[in-house]
């Protein structure tokens, strides 16, 4: 049997495999996904995670309750070795071992992309996965409860009352607009808090906001944040952030305890820096628009396939400047749809066919009650374009196991309101256990036998003595 090997099971990877297991017939491949977590991450959603309006483990995806003809392993792959059909495999807590493979695909996402700004990397956090907004959500929480219970003019508790956002593209905003609300719901338990206190700062570095959606739309966005407290700075760039304190080029400062850097991706740079597979000048690896992978002249490397975050996938309805697909879940979805079918057609010497898709708009949620969605020149805002979000989303998250909790979810937060509970300790889960927990008594040392003095010294003693 053919082994088809997915490097990554999020967006791209866990839709290739789910597909792939409709398409082929009982033993034709064998599909097998490799990736350190055991669930497939629906991002659009941790803005949301990390206001409190969806339950963490509602927004993943459990990759073996849903991949029924797929092996999962928990790993790193580490190294791609196309020539030989052999990737390295490092599991979790394991030696690393060799893996060989007839087909691969490559499927490994994004991580954030950051520049070398003083104090970004000790300080600031990302958004790119559930961890990171449930740190985010338990952070924002701990931070109103710390600071409820200083004094007014105490330099820290301004610091903890002040939340700053690096990146004014679509998650920089989503994640900016649903904090900005989660913080004014929290205030209705804190009065010790007033609304002035609480300071919310984005820095972007363009002249506008959300590129996907038009330029009045954008403004509209600018200013439904003011009103609602949270201000957009254009124009600016993050100088310094050492110490947590934020500098920026314009000379402001804001001392945060919560930087969120959400200022873009880059193709994911252990996998594609461990592969002999070709990437282009943005490190993404180079495909034809069928998703098989292709070399600088535009020779196919055979049983190599890319899809999602990590791939530089001809759009062939315009794109990017260079022609190639923008790095969202749209396409990331789309593309392993396509990819499984052309595999499937590959595997019994059937002709594959190009992937194709038009952009469908773009709908984002600002926080409860507000969102902004635009299609071509046609643009909702407000209320309405929030329902939108909400009912795109909600039918978009794979499987309908997960639909449904995330639907009942929100529907119980309707009437019970958001939870607003943080569960910080359960970074440190045993220290109170650990705190109480009786140890053995220490052994006690036997004192050494002490030595006969030797000749010498003993009549060096007693000429001193003398
Ligand atoms: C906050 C946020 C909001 C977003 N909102 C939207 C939206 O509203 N609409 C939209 O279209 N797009 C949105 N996106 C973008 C979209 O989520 C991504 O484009 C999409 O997830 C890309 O899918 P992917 O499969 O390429 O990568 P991912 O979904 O990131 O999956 C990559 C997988 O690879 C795994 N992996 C990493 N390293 C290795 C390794 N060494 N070996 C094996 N596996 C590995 C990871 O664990 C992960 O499971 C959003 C992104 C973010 C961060």
């Amino acid at each position: 049997m053919p082994k088809i090997l997915i490097v990554g099971g999020g967006y791209a990877g866990f839709y290739t495999a789910w597909k792939l297991e409709k398409h082929l017939r009982k033993g034709e491949a064998e599909i097998v996904v490799v990736d350190p977590l055991p669930y497939m991450t629906y991002l659009p959603f941790l803005p949301e995670v990390a206001a409190g309006s969806i339950e963490p483990r509602h927004s993943v995806v459990s990759l073996r309750r849903h991949l029924k003809r797929t092996r999962v392993i928990a790993a790193k792959v580490t190294g791609i070795d196309h020539a030989n059909k052999t990737a390295m495999i490092a599991p979790n807590g394991g030696e690393a071992y060799d893996f060989d493979y007839d087909q691969i695909v490559v499927t490994a996402g994004s991580v954030s992309r950051t520049f070398p700004i003083p104090g970004i990397a000790d300080n600031a956090i990302g958004l790119k996965s559930i961890e990171e907004a449930v740190a985010v959500r338990d952070r924002l929480i701990a931070n109103f409860e710390q600071a409820a219970s200083l004094p007014k003019d105490s330099e820290l508790r301004k610091r903890l009352l002040t939340v700053v956002v690096v990146g004014g593209g679509f998650a920089g905003i989503e994640t900016f607009g649903e904090l900005r609300s989660a913080a004014s719901a929290l205030l209705a338990k804190f009065p010790e808090i007033s609304f002035d206190e609480t300071q919310f700062h984005l820095i972007e570095a363009m002249g506008r906001i959300m590129p996907e959606v038009s330029l009045e739309t954008s403004k509209w966005v600018l200013k439904d944040l003011a009103k609602r407290g949270a201000y957009v700075h254009l124009d600016t760039q993050v100088a310094d952030a050492t110490d947590g304190v934020v500098k920026t080029n314009t000379g402001e400062e804001y001392p945060s305890d919560l930087i969120i850097w959400t200022a873009g991706v880059m193709a994911n740079p252990q996998v594609v820096g461990g592969s002999d597979l070709p990437r282009e000048p943005r490190g993404r690896i180079t495909t034809q628009a069928d998703l098989r992978v292709i070399d600088a002249d535009g020779n196919v490397l055979e049983g190599a396939w890319a899809a999602g975050d990590v791939a530089a996938v001809p759009d062939k309805t315009g794109g990017l400047p260079d022609g190639t697909c923008v790095p969202n879940a749209q396409h990331a979805v789309r593309q392993a749809k396509r990819l499984a079918k052309n595999l499937a057609a590959v595997l019994r010497g059937e002709a594959t066919v190009d992937y194709f898709h038009k952009n469908l708009g773009a709908v984002a949620g600002l926080g409860i009650g507000t969102g902004v969605f635009q299609s071509g020149k046609f643009a909702l805002k407000g209320f309405l374009a929030w329902g939108a979000h909400r009912g795109y989303h909600g039918l978009a998250m794979p499987t309908w196991e997960r639909k449904w909790r995330v639907l009942w979810g929100w529907w119980h937060n309707f009437f019970l309101g958001r939870d607003q509970v943080q569960l910080q300790t359960t970074q440190e889960p045993r220290a109170f256990f650990e705190a109480y927990a009786s140890r053995p008594k220490p052994k006690v040392e036997e004192a050494p036998a002490a030595e006969a003095p030797k000749a010498d010294s003993t009549a060096k003693v007693e000429a001193e003595a003398k």
